[in-house]
């Protein structure tokens, strides 16, 4: 089995190329790493079944032999990074997934779009389950991400129903753990960061805005499950535990052992207010819900970026 992941550079996208390779699929990882890095894949690139090559997927994707999955993982998804790169965003939530269903289409190769709780927006449902339809600002700094990947779902079902592509849409909600870029912006690595440089946490808005955090390896088993199920239309994967981004600035504080204050900033545009997936759909479908508390899921990635941290010192 081969299959082809954009994106596999990223932090979802290398954790997906080790569970492929692990499973004894060949891979071709394919990012042009303005958001993804090379050492996230360093460990594979002298692995027989695994290659590398550098690609802009919003450009013609030209891959020679057969192919029997395209995982289309390739997008700036930290709030930081899309509006730093809002073109480029918009462009690889419509050409790429264009590009990645052409590709999916001539090899006869199943399909798999990662998606985004960003399509609820800031919503007004709670949980969210997947047949809600969204609270998005299409012209607000979020936009990008949101309706690029908006479209990227339609586009997705436009090949299913129009082509008889066989695809998968999963949308993800906050995903943490090793391989995030401590320089992200997003709020982990932000006040993993704040904490281990002495600097205060910054904490957007009153903090009572909700999230709820998957860690990445229960990510990855949802994504496997649903490639294998028999399901067309989108999954929610995340980890239904909400916290306030106030209580989990605290939570990081104090597991890095560090007393920095917290300081309040203003809130991002749009910032959605509250975010939790419901995941009955996943848990009928797939058995699967996420098996990683917080507490634990939070040492595994404070080692790493820890590791990151002592390395960018040197
Ligand atoms: N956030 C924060 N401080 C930071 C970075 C983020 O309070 O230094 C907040 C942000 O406003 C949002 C939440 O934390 O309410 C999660 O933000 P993140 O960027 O991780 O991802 P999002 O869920 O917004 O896509």
């Amino acid at each position: 089995m081969r299959a082809v992941i954009t994106g596999g550079a990223g932090f979802l996208g290398s954790h997906l190329c080790d569970r492929m390779i692990a499973e004894g699929w060949e891979v071709l990882c394919l990012d042009n790493l303005i958001t993804g890095v090379d050492s996230n894949i360093a460990h594979l690139l002298d692995h027989p079944r695994f290659q590398f090559r550098r690609q802009d997927v919003t450009h013609y994707i030209d891959v020679s032999g057969p192919v029997d999955y395209v995982l289309h993982f390739a997008s700036p998804a930290s709030p930081v990074d899309y509006l730093k790169l809002p073109i480029q965003t918009l462009k690889v939530g419509a050409l790429g997934t264009h590009n990645t269903l052409g590709l999916a289409l001539a090899k006869k190769a199943k399909y798999l779009l990662a998606s985004t709780s960003e399509c609820y927006g800031d919503p007004e449902v709670t949980p969210q389950p997947e047949s809600y339809w969204g609270h998005v600002n299409p012209i607000g700094p979020r936009g990008v991400y949101d309706e690029a990947k908006r479209f990227a779902e339609a586009m997705t079902m436009a090949y299913h129903r129009a082509r008889g592509v066989d695809t998968r849409i999963v949308r993800i909600f906050n995903t943490y753990g090793p391989r995030m870029r401590l320089n992200d912006g997003r709020a982990l690595p932000n006040f993993v960061h704040q904490a281990l440089t002495g600097q205060p946490i910054t904490v957007y808005g009153d903090g009572r805005q909700t999230r709820s955090f998957c860690y990445v390896s229960d990510l990855i088993e949802g994504i496997w499950r649903l490639m294998h199920a028999d399901e067309h239309e989108p999954v929610n994967l995340g980890n239904p535990q909400e916290i306030t981004i106030l209580e989990f600035a605290e939570r990081v504080r104090a597991l890095t052992g560090s007393n920095v204050p917290i300081v309040f900033r203003p809130l991002p545009h749009d910032d959605p207010k509250r975010r939790c997936p419901d995941i009955t759909k996943a848990r009928r479908l797939l058995q699967w819900e996420p098996k990683v508390g917080l507490e634990e899921g939070l040492r595994q990635t404070l080692a790493h970026f820890r590791r990151q941290f002592e390395h960018s010192r040197r």
